[in-house]
């Protein structure tokens, strides 16, 4: 079943709550205007009452015949004697109005009548407020039944219900109208919000919903989806700029392997001129196979299942492996390589595997863009409770424009010479990517032509460590 709009929920709600209010209001005063009706009588039946006992008591020491026959005289035409019956305790009559051999009255029992009794009763046509009593005068006990008409009185009430009747569903039709279009006024702005949202998609991601200055929970509404729609905006567009830049850097060695192959076919060649091309072809083929590894560890940082097993580990033994690599590689091209590590130990808690892959990413940036003669320093210490690793070169140094840069996805300094060397600008983004995932930080220092400190920061852990696999 499709739901009720919320509009539509609220005007039922108003509707039910209404009837309930307007039903207990006009119960409340229908019974207020009929206890005041029937107090009246009862101060009517009272005063009649009295009467009686003072009649009653002015003749307490006449016979009984003498009494009935006094009665029969004076209340002859008293108009409270209409609906008057007086009988003794043991139930004959002492004077009855006629109207009571029409409708006689039920009997009542002496311990009915402990307290004066009041009640409503329909006699024929009519209606009658009785009030029964027993009175004792003169040792005699007589009981005493006086009637007061009350036709008016429930005329007047079934008026007032009437009018009840009559007003409640005009009065509730009113207001669930008025509810009804008031919750329509307070969801017209969430109704144009959803309008605006609708039309919202993957090719105008740069719109956004219609502001508004409310200052309530509407306007929070609509600046927390444009907010959203912000972000939505600036990760679709990372999404679509990292694809075509990956299309882009994919194309260059596809389009060079499959060039080199074509020339090398166009005419028969010796063997060594095909091996040439061969080792192009496979120069080339690694270029892709590495870019493809690094496209896939960014596509697995983006999903958030970035797998990295962060455990206590010893950073020094790492450091040390990673020092020994590069340490020959550096001298294959002329350029020293310093290592300071003095230091027992640098425990951090981290993914082994990821933190060398950090340190081999600079040192091989470190190697790339030193020219030889140069330096490259690997050094380590443990500050602050932080263990802080730099890799410093003498090399080409990074303006300082650039610096902010460097760790975008696929940003080059100077392309056509990154490329020459192997890179892709997706180095120091994986980097990146890995210390944020300890934690940590990674800052660059540098000037153009003197050279670059690169400084992660990690904390340091206090952890028992795991023993390094290469370690006895
Ligand atoms: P690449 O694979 O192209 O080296 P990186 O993301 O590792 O990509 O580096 C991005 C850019 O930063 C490089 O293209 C280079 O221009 C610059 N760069 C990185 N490291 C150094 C360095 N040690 N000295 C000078 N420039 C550097």
């Amino acid at each position: 079943m499709k739901k009720l709009s919320i509009g539509m929920r609220l005007t039922l709600w108003y509707f039910a709550i209404f009837l309930l209010a307007e039903f207990a209001f006009g119960a409340g005063m229908w019974l207020i205007l009929r206890k005041n009706l029937l107090d009246i009588a009862d101060e009517v039946l009272e005063g009649q009452a009295a009467d009686l006992q003072r009649f009653l008591e002015a003749r307490k020491d006449v016979s009984p015949a003498q009494l009935q026959a006094e009665i029969s005289e004076d209340y002859k035409f008293e108009r409270s004697a209409d609906y008057l019956q007086i009988s003794d305790a043991g139930g004959s009559s002492i004077y009855g109005s006629r109207f009571f051999e029409k409708h006689p009255l039920p009997e009542l029992s002496p311990d009915q009548l402990v307290r004066p009794r009041y009640e409503n009763r329909r006699l024929g046509h009519e209606h009658f407020r009785f009030m029964s009593e027993m009175m004792t005068v003169g040792g005699r006990a007589y009981v005493v039944r006086i009637g007061h008409p009350i036709d008016e009185e429930i005329e007047t009430l079934d008026a007032f219900r009437g009018y009840l009747l009559w007003f409640a569903p005009i009065l509730l039709l009113g207001a669930s109208g008025i509810g009804y279009w008031l919750s329509r006024k307070a969801l017209a702005p969430v109704d144009a919000l959803a309008r605006t949202a609708r039309t919202i998609s993957g090719h105008n991601l740069s719109s956004r919903l219609e502001p508004l200055h409310t200052g309530d929970e509407l306007q929070r509404l609509s600046d927390t989806l444009n907010e959203m729609l912000g972000r939505i905006e600036a990760a679709f567009r990372r999404i679509t700029e990292f694809t075509a830049d990956a299309s882009h850097e994919l194309r260059t060695p596809i389009a060079l392997i499959h060039t080199e192959a074509e020339l090398a076919l166009r005419r028969s060649r010796d063997e060594a001129e095909y091996r040439e091309a061969l080792q192009h072809i496979l120069l080339e083929a690694d270029r892709t196979a590495r870019l493809l590894e690094e496209l896939l560890d960014l596509a697995r940082a983006d999903s958030g299942s970035e797998g990295l097993d962060i455990h206590p580990i010893d950073l020094l033994a790492t450091l040390r492996e990673s020092a020994s690599k590069w340490n020959q590689v550096a001298s294959l091209r002329n350029l020293q390589f310093e290592e300071h590590l003095e230091v027992q130990k640098l425990p951090v808690m981290g993914d082994e595997n990821a933190l060398r892959r950090v340190i081999d990413i600079l040192l091989d940036n470190a190697l790339k863009y030193t020219p030889s003669p140069g330096k490259i320093m690997l050094s380590a210490e443990e500050m602050h409770s932080h263990v802080i690793v730099s890799v410093e070169d003498t090399g080409i140094g990074i303006a300082s424009e650039d610096q902010a840069r460097i760790f975008e996805r696929f940003y080059r300094v100077d392309k056509a010479r990154s490329r020459e060397l192997g890179g892709a600008g997706l180095g120091l983004a994986i980097a990146q990517w890995i210390v944020q995932l300890h934690k940590g930080s990674i800052v660059v220092e540098s000037e153009i032509g003197r050279g670059s400190v690169f400084r992660v920061e990690i904390p340091a852990t206090t952890s028992a460590v795991d023993k390094h696999p290469g370690q006895q």
